[in-house]
């Protein structure tokens, strides 16, 4: 679909409010819509991406990335749903020689692998979560109504706003009742691109491995499938394009040999 990777991370303050879920059942969403997704778990610490997926490992994962054994593009996988994957080890040792700041590098090495690159990163702000938020083009933010959530959140816009990543907005998972857009919006200081709401099939589809939007048929589909097409919309478009005049001029600066700073 297009020449540029599109890098997404999705991210939070808190563990617990959705991401992995999300980034999941997003992908498969847009890979519904036409795009060739890869879905790269860059939770190191406490992984679960293949686990929610049903795969227990992968022959190379991230950690080999990290370590300097492997090429990124030799540890994605395309899982059974269509989705391409990039699982992180579970085992206890993983975090062996492994050096974080390699993860740039193999995010760019991704380039021309797929249209569009979701990261789903860890729990907490901390400096691997900042590292993925500094590489990536924009982020989502994934909350649920709690103060303390929405708190960290609000935390998480400002770090990314400081480094001058895009945010693209928030969703907001598990929601019970009836929702204080407006006041989040405005606390926040970001759009609502989306409202999941609390949902059995969600968490069911967790435990056995599965990706919801293709077991269980309950209202949240939907709400995948609308920040899909909103991800994929006229404004990314615009973007592809402007991306593609910076991408020709930078092309331009290199033959020259002066490189550009981004
Ligand atoms: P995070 O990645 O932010 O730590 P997870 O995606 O692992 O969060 O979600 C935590 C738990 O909440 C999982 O068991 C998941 O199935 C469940 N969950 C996520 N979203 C919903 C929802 N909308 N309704 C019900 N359960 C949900
Ligand atoms: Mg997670």
């Amino acid at each position: 679909m297009r020449k540029y990777l599109h890098k997404i991370a999705i991210v939070s303050g808190k563990g617990g409010v959705g991401k992995t879920t999300t980034t999941i059942n997003l992908a498969l969403a847009l890979y519904h819509k036409g795009a060739n997704v890869i879905v790269l778990d860059a939770n190191i610490t406490t992984p679960n991406l293949g686990l929610y997926l049903g795969v227990i490992k992968t022959p190379k994962t991230l950690n080999d990335v990290l370590r300097g054994t492997a090429h990124i593009s030799e540890t994605v996988y395309t899982h059974s749903s269509g989705i391409n994957i990039i699982t992180s080890d579970m085992a206890v040792d993983a975090l062996k020689d492994i050096n974080f700041n390699k993860i740039y590098q193999a995010i760019n090495d991704l380039e021309n692998h797929a249209d569009i690159l979701l990261i789903d990163t860890a729990a907490t702000l901390g400096s691997e979560t900042q590292r993925i938020i500094e590489a990536v083009d924009e982020i989502v933010l994934v909350t649920n109504t709690d103060k303390g959530a929405l708190a960290d959140a609000l935390k998480t816009i400002e770090t990314a706003k400081k480094i001058k990543t895009i945010v693209m907005g928030v969703i907001i998972n598990r929601v019970k009742g009836k929702l204080a857009k407006d006041k989040i919006e405005k606390f926040l200081n970001v759009p609502i691109i989306g409202v999941i709401k609390h949902d059995n099939n969600i968490s069911k589809s967790t435990e056995q491995g599965k990706i919801y939007l293709k077991t269980y048929n309950s209202k949240n589909k939907n709400k995948y499938y609308d920040i899909a097409t909103m991800i994929l919309g006229p404004s990314y478009r615009k973007k592809l394009k402007k991306e593609e005049k910076r991408s020709l001029f930078n092309y331009v600066l290199k033959q020259l040999g002066i490189f550009p700073k981004y």
